[in-house]
């Protein structure tokens, strides 16, 4: 079942050129890893797939029931936005706001889906710490339960483990395989490092303003492409 199509999706900043004739879908259980080298347009289309930047030319099309403001999206973490002054409670709750009609006020319905967000990461035990006081890897199971107060059914995930030691980032895939078995999250993620998310990986699309490659985890390991972004990267 398809829940997202993005059909020859080109985007640009200024008339330069960030994304290319991308197309691919998004299926029900896919865990899709998107890899590229840096300035590729992986957080581009991200933005894109969300309606949070224009599309030039192609479409986004949200289906089978989904809707895009019931995407949930975890964003590419600047310094700036480590250091925000809210309480985990005040982070988790505001990702409930994409799926609101109106008004800026929280309903019992919004607390709740934090609360159940919080319990099913673990960290309902940090719910009133400063957000800013959190290590890495607790800010980011942070911003998961952020993401998933906005969905049930897709998470969009901008380099969700960068910064986080090789532990913390394996603990933190493990959430994310879990999300995706258990409760039938679909995930779409954005690593440059693709042999530690390739455990929970099931579909790959690389990257280079257009795509590169897009199709099974498994073909892409057998790929030529495949084969020399993971031999080239064999000694990081
Ligand atoms: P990635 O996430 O793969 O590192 P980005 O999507 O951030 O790549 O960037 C793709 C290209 O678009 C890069 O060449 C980058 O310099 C350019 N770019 C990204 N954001 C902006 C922006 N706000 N204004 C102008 N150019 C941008
Ligand atoms: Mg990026």
């Amino acid at each position: 079942m398809i829940l997202l199509s993005c059909r020859d999706l080109t985007m640009t900043y200024d008339g330069a050129v960030a994304v290319e004739h991308v197309s691919f879908d998004v299926e029900a259980g896919d865990v899709l890893c998107i890899v590229g080298e840096n300035g590729s347009g992986k957080s581009t289309l991200l933005k894109g797939l969300l309606g949070l930047l224009p599309v030039k030319e192609g479409e986004v099309l949200y289906q089978n029931g989904l809707r895009r403001d019931r995407a949930g999206y975890l964003p590419q973490q600047t310094p700036v936005q480590r250091d925000f002054p809210a309480s985990v409670w005040e982070v988790v709750l505001s990702g409930c706001l994409s799926r609101k009609r109106r008004g800026p006020f929280y309903s019992a319905h919004d607390r709740a889906r934090a609360e159940s967000a919080l319990d099913r990461l673990s960290i309902g035990d940090l719910r009133r710490r400063p957000y800013r006081e959190l290590s890495g890897g607790q800010q980011q199971r942070v911003l998961l339960a952020r993401a998933l107060c906005a969905t049930e059914r897709l998470l969009l995930l901008d380099e969700p483990v960068t910064g986080l030691d090789p532990v913390v980032t394996a603990e933190f895939y493990g959430l994310i395989g879990r999300l995706n078995r258990e409760d039938g999250v679909a995930v779409v993620m954005v690593s440059h490092d693709i042999k530690s998310a390739a455990g929970i990986s099931t579909k790959i699309l690389h990257l280079a303003k257009s795509v590169l490659f897009f199709g099974s985890a498994e073909a892409y390991r057998a790929s030529e492409t495949g084969r020399f972004f993971l031999e080239g990267r064999a000694h990081d």
